[in-house]
């Protein structure tokens, strides 16, 4: 039979070994460390993908902000219900993305409460879904304005704080459907697109600052958003996902969260493609 090892009787007994030394707790350093917890704000962050990324990023230990539209109140509320058990580490600011001065007066007043904005995630978005032959003007300029213009708009805010800073990780959320084009949204597939033009583009204005700028492309999401669509064209979406099967949110909120780690810093101007396989290309 084999005798299990005593470590303590290899070399030397319990008592003449040399005492393993436990480095002291450093109270102070602890207490930097969380002062200098990561700050992050997640748009169209009590939707359907936007509260899963505001869970993740918590869970990873980030200063959480969830910014959407003042007028969700109730949602916000039941968003609040949600994730009290975060202890505070996620809350709720609201804001309209689509509109610059209340982009610049909700940065300034995240600036002056936590100092900096570390982390920008950009996940609100609509729809306003028609044939281009029956689309209006406005369902045009509406989508525009908080799809393509909410982008700029959050990121012209936060981008000088971020390169003063020398870090900052900013995920704007695309969609497959302005990699593929979509029948009935000419606006959405227009934006989409545009915003992963505009990530490569401030991606190689910010790179030498410590500054990373990607897009997430979600394919089909299991979200009020796809909830939307009628059950025969919901079954014909998931037979051609090779997956099989609708996206979490969890499964965007993991690649969102990759991409704002810390460590990062050596993938800018990438598209993270997150939809089962349905649209594969490189
Ligand atoms: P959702 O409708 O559940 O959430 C969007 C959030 O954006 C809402 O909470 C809404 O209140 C907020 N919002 C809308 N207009 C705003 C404004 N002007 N200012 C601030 N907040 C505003 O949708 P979702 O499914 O969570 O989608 C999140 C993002 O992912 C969107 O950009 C969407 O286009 C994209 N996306 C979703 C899917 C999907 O399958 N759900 C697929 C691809 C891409």
């Amino acid at each position: 039979m084999i005798k299990p090892i005593d470590p303590n009787s290899m070399n030397q007994t319990a008592a003449s070994k040399p005492a393993v030394e436990k480095p002291a707790l450093d109270r102070r350093a602890l207490d930097r460390r969380a002062l200098d917890r990561r700050v992050a704000l997640v748009t169209g962050g009590i939707g359907g993908l936007g509260s899963e990324i505001c869970r993740q990023l918590a869970l990873a230990g980030r200063e959480v902000v969830a910014v959407d539209l003042a007028a969700r109140g109730e949602r916000a509320a039941a968003f609040h219900e949600e994730v009290a058990s975060f202890g505070g580490s996620i809350r709720f600011e609201p804001a309209d993305v689509s509109d610059f001065d209340s982009c610049q007066q909700l940065i300034a007043r995240i600036e002056q409460q936590h100092g900096s904005v570390d982390i920008l995630v950009n996940a609100a978005g609509i729809t306003r879904d028609a044939s281009l032959r029956k689309m209006s003007p406005q369902q045009w300029h509406e989508l525009m304005r908080v799809n393509l213009d909410g982008v700029f708009n959050m990121c012209r805010n936060v981008v000088d704080g971020m390169t003063e800073r020398g870090f900052g990780r900013i995920v704007n959320i695309s969609s497959v459907n302005g990699q593929t084009g979509q029948f009935g949204q000419t606006n959405y597939s227009a934006a989409k697109a545009g915003v992963h033009g505009f990530s490569m583009a401030l991606a190689r204005e910010t790179a030498r600052k410590g500054v990373t700028v990607n897009t997430v492309s979600p394919g089909y999401c299991d979200t009020p958003m796809v909830a939307a669509v009628s059950a025969e064209i919901r079954a014909q979406i998931i037979a051609d996902i090779p997956v099989g099967r609708l996206g979490a949110p969890a499964d965007i909120a993991r690649a969102v969260k990759f991409l704002a780690a810390d460590d990062a810093g050596y993938i800018t101007g990438a598209n993270l493609p997150v939809n089962g396989g349905y649209f594969m290309s490189f």
